[in-house]
Order: C-alpha cells, then sequence, then structure tokens
C-alpha cells in the first residue's frame, strides 16, 4: 500500500485523486486537506478512513469533529493543520491540489520532512520555483507533476537527457475565446468564461484557461520543473487538447504524449511513477480523430499570456505580483465586480507599480502577495 496525503482533497484534482485511489485499491490516504467543503470531506473521511484531517477555519473543525465524533480521525485548521497533514510521519507522497499561492508552506513542510510531491499546485513553483526545486534536490524527494502539459513533457523526457532539450511545445486549448478578438470580449460574462471547451476543473482555473494566464503560468511552471529558460518554451494552440505538450531536442526531433482530455491519467501517473497502471475511459480513435491542427497564441487579445513572458523574464518577484494579481482580479470577475478585460489590465498595472526583489525568501514572497492585493484593493 502506498501512503498519500492530499492537500484540497474536495476540489477538482482531489476528488479525481480520490477517483484514481478507489479504482486501484492500493493507496491508503493517511490524511485529507481541504478548506470549508466540510460536507464532501465528510463522505471522503466515511469512505477513505484518513487519520488526519484538515480545514481552514477552527469553526469549521468544530462542525467536523462533530459530525465524524463517531470516527477515529483527528480535526485540525489554519495553516498549523495543512502542515500536519504535508508531514504525517507514515505519509509517502502529498499531492498538493490546493489552489493558490496558500500551499508554499505546506509543499515547504512536505519537502522538509521527505515527502515526495504530486504537484499540481503550480503557484508555489510559479512565485516559489528557486526555492522549491534546489530545496527538493537537497532532501531528495521528487517532484513529479500533475498538470496534464508537464506529465506530458516529463513522459517525454523518460530516458532522455534534460540537457538535450531544444525547446518544450507547450500545448494550449485556446479556451472558449479562441479566434475572438478584444472588442469580442467587451461584455464577457462569468457564464461565458467558465465554459471550457475540454476540460472539467475549477472555477479559478477555468477563468485562467480563458485568459491564456493560466498558459502563462505553466510555462513559468515547466521553466522550474524541466531547468529550460523561457525563450526556450514555445506555446502552440491545438484546440482538442489532443497532445498534450511535446519537447523538441537539440537534434530536431519532437517527442509528443497524447491521450484523451482525462487529468486521472496524469495523477495516476505521477502516483505511480514510473510504473503505467490499466486506466479504464475512452482511448483516441485516430479513425474519427482524422486530424489535429495547430495554431499560433494571439498574444495581443489574450495580453495576460505575454504579461507571463515578461514577468518570468524579469524574474525574481515579478511572478509572484503576476501571480498575485492575477488571483485577486479572477476572484474580482467572479464576484462581478470587475470586467472579463481588466484582469490582464489589473495584472499589467501591478507589474508597473512593482520594484522587483531578485531572489526573494518565502516572507519577501508572501508580503508581496499581500502588498499587491492591497495595492487592487485601494484601486477597485
Ligand atoms: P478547485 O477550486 O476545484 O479546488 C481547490 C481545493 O483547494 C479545494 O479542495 C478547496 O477546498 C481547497 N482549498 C482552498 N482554500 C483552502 C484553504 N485555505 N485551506 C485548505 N484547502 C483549501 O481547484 P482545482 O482542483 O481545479 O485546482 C487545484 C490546483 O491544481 C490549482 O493550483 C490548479 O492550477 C491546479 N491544476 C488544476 C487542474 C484541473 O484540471 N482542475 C489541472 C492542472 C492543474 P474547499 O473546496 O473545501 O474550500
Amino acid at each position: 500500500m502506498k501512503k498519500i496525503a492530499i492537500l484540497g482533497s474536495t476540489g477538482s484534482i482531489g476528488t479525481q485523486t480520490l477517483e484514481v485511489a478507489r479504482i486501484n485499491k492500493d493507496l491508503d490516504i493517511t490524511a485529507l486537506a481541504a478548506g470549508s467543503n466540510i460536507e464532501r470531506l465528510e463522505e471522503q473521511i466515511r469512505e477513505f478512513h484518513p487519520e488526519l484531517v484538515a480545514v481552514w477555519t477552527e469553526e469549521n473543525a468544530r462542525k467536523l469533529r462533530l459530525s465524524v465524533a463517531d470516527l477515529d480521525v483527528k480535526v485540525v485548521s489554519g495553516m498549523e493543520g495543512l502542515i500536519e497533514v504535508c508531514t504525517h510521519p507514515e505519509t509517502e507522497l502529498v499531492v498538493t491540489a490546493i489552489v493558490g499561492m496558500i500551499g508554499i508552506q505546506p509543499t515547504i513542510a512536505a519537502i522538509q520532512a521527505g515527502k515526495d510531491i504530486a504537484l499540481a499546485n503550480k503557484e508555489t513553483l510559479v512565485t516559489a520555483g528557486h526555492l522549491i526545486m534546489p530545496m527538493a534536490e537537497k532532501y531528495d524527494v521528487r517532484i513529479l507533476p500533475v498538470d496534464s502539459e508537464h506529465s506530458a513533457i516529463f513522459q517525454c523526457l523518460n530516458g532522455e537527457n534534460q540537457r538535450e532539450i531544444g525547446r518544450i511545445l507547450l500545448t494550449a486549448s485556446g479556451g472558449p475565446f479562441r479566434g475572438k478578438k478584444r472588442g469580442d470580449l467587451q461584455n464577457i460574462q462569468v457564464e461565458d468564461a467558465l465554459k471550457h471547451p475540454n476540460w472539467a476543473m475549477g472555477r479559478k482555473i477555468t477563468i485562467d484557461s480563458s485568459t491564456l494566464v493560466n498558459k502563462g503560468l505553466e510555462m513559468m511552471e515547466a521553466r522550474w520543473l524541466f531547468g529550460v529558460e523561457p525563450k526556450d518554451i514555445c506555446i502552440v494552440v491545438q484546440p482538442r487538447s489532443i497532445i498534450h505538450s511535446m519537447v523538441e531536442f537539440t537534434d530536431g526531433a519532437v517527442i509528443a504524449q497524447l491521450g484523451t482530455p482525462d487529468m486521472k491519467l496524469p495523477i495516476q501517473y505521477a502516483l505511480y511513477y514510473p510504473s503505467r497502471r490499466y486506466l479504464p475511459g475512452e482511448r483516441l480513435d485516430f479513425g474519427k480523430l482524422k486530424e489535429i491542427t495547430f495554431e499560433e497564441p494571439d498574444m495581443e487579445t489574450f495580453s495576460g499570456l505575454g504579461l507571463a513572458f515578461d514577468a518570468a523574464a524579469v524574474g525574481g518577484s515579478m511572478p509572484t505580483v503576476y501571480n498575485a494579481s492575477n488571483e485577486l482580479a479572477v476572484s474580482l470577475f467572479l464576484d462581478r465586480r470587475i470586467s472579463y478585460l481588466e484582469i490582464p489590465e489589473i495584472i499589467a498595472w501591478c507589474m508597473g507599480k512593482h520594484k522587483t526583489i531578485p531572489d526573494p525568501t518565502v516572507e519577501e514572497i508572501l508580503e508581496t502577495e499581500r502588498q499587491t492585493h492591497e495595492m487592487i484593493e485601494s484601486r477597485w
């Protein structure tokens, strides 16, 4: 039995990780953490019997303690609770499926406790990749990508020499507004932006996919995971999400990973790496598929993508500003307090005002996040 803990077990990646556990039967769920969905968490406790669970507020922890009083489970709360879940002594691997920069400290705690990481929480690498990757090497833990594109790149690199990467070809569906121009995006409503053509995901990442900010975050995630320069990461729009990404090597050979869009595949690959397991589900039918088409991304309409390359080129604390301003802008858009096109405007405004810290510590990263949010709140 492989012992795993899941941060963000009630979300899209978290529930699909538990689905993989349901299919395989040899994963022992030691600990779970969620934000506020204590009803779903209770169902998960009753089905998977973790020894430890964390929720964000102490009030929810109290409610949950009462509702699972018949079970042998410890309920904790807050950041300390998240860290306790990540460092649970028997856990071998932690799935970081929590959304946002709140994932940084628990991920660091897990690495320092020697746990392998199945990383979905891209915000951790975007903002603190310069700290996380050397730390993983020091503590001899593996950072296994869960994001489908990064899992694809990881699979393409199997048996290859990372130093022989020419370019990473990061594929993008282009989102629900592919082909539209700025003028067409003036009146986009929350419901329009939440309709992703190929993937069912959490709300924040779905909006990020529509603005292509998600691709920008993925580019920064890839740079740290695979040790490449941002200029060597090329975004390729491939609308049906059949090719999950590709690697071009120095001799010009391109290796791609293909499959139907199903997050359970990269999740399961990370949990069992380097083994592959049978995974039920649809298979690609090339007779029906007939063609796979490619386009260049429209950086003018989707300016959030270009801003990611700018932030990566500056480095230091700038990717934190990019990520933190987007996080708050997306939540303001979801609350219908700003328009769709204001999302990249807010990111650009915050980046323009920021004085970069070259090699930020965790404290400086979190302080940059706080200051960025404060700046936005003072104006919007
Ligand atoms: P969801 O919004 O669906 O889920 C987020 C999870 O985080 C929920 O379980 C939520 O708990 C939990 N959470 C939020 N705040 C806290 C907190 N303060 N304390 C503890 N738990 C908290 O997000 P996704 O699953 O879509 O995404 C998760 C991460 O994975 C993101 O970084 C995303 O970019 C990345 N990712 C997602 C993909 C996808 O297909 N969904 C693909 C690739 C990467 P609750 O709901 O109980 O409040």
